[in-house]
């Protein structure tokens, strides 16, 4: 029996945020982030509150947009075609979820790929399938970032995704495919998650199921990533795998709150000044 190490989100993060701060500090530029919220969905609030000061604190242009609820999608799409357009702009963030009048996708696939800063766009997506540069989901790319904080080796290593999404677990697998770890992807109609996911030297569990993932679907020594935030009815905030059961038999664990949480604002930064330099040299 082990007692895992526990990889602190928050740390790696803030070491990321000083690291993108010199950086930006060093730019004969201002990198620009636009994010734009319709309507007034309580816990995006917080997230966007979040990013804005995050991205203020590295140094970047960052504003939000408020729009109504009764936004149309017209609306929506000439709103993110003028960022499209603006030359001090550099990254565009759509926030989801969107009010039931728009279709997300099609706001999405408007977003300049050069500027899609969350990396939802078709193209970015074919870029990451394909192996070619291009701007990566934030959530995964800051699984990454904990997995080399925590010295865990990928190359050759048997990865186990649980979900997939096109907002992690897809990119999330692609990623762990590029470093050459060995990929399975289980999801709703995987036959036996226990005996999948208990096959993983790095579980990583994007599934939005209160601590689904139990302590024996843990391999002794596994480094588990829990994507996962449940609020539960007595309003603790949970992962998707049980915490302290799994920390019996991981080498390494992320806890929840405090670890890919904190990744996914610092990587949303990170990626704002990627495209800048990419699009202004
Ligand atoms: P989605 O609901 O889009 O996807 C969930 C995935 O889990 C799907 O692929 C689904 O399978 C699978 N799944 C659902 N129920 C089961 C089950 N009982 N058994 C096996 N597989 C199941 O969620 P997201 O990917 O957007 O998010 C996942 C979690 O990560 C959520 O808790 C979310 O809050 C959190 N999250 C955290 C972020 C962060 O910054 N830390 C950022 C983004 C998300 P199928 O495809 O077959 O339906």
């Amino acid at each position: 029996m082990t007692t895992a190490s526990i990889i602190d989100g928050k740390e790696v993060a803030a070491g990321l945020r000083a690291r993108i701060a010199a950086r930006v500090a060093t730019l004969p530029f201002t990198p620009g982030l636009r994010v734009v919220r319709v309507g007034d969905d309580p816990a995006s609030g917080v997230y966007v509150r979040n990013k804005d000061k995050a991205a203020k604190q590295a140094g970047l242009d960052s504003a939000t947009l408020q729009l109504p609820e009764t936004t149309t999608e017209a609306e929506l799409l000439a709103v993110v075609r003028q960022l499209n357009d603006d030359p001090a702009v550099d990254a565009i963030l759509v926030q989801l979820p969107l009010p039931r009048q728009i279709r997300a996708e099609t706001v999405l696939e408007t977003i300049d790929p050069a500027k899609d800063v969350d990396g939802f766009h078709a193209v970015n997506a074919g870029r990451l399938a394909t192996g070619q540069a291009g701007l990566v989901p934030c959530t995964p790319k800051g699984v990454m970032h904990l997995l080399a904080a925590a010295g865990t080796a990928i190359a050759g290593a048997r990865a186990v995704v649980l979900g997939r999404s096109n907002i992690v677990g897809k990119p999330m697998a692609a990623l762990l495919l590029a470093a050459d770890a060995t990929v399975t992807v289980v999801h709703s109609r995987t036959r036996d998650l226990a005996s999948e996911c208990r096959r993983a030297e790095i579980l990583v569990a994007a599934v939005g199921r209160p601590e689904m993932v139990k302590g024996d679907w843990i391999a002794e020594g596994a480094t588990v990533i829990d994507v996962g935030i449940n609020r539960l009815p007595d309003g603790r905030l949970v992962g998707d795998v049980d915490f302290a059961a799994a920390s019996q038999r991981a080498a390494a664990i992320t806890p929840v709150p405090g670890g890919v949480g904190p990744m996914t604002i610092a990587c949303l930064i990170e990626n704002t000044v990627d495209a800048a330099v990419a699009r202004r040299g």
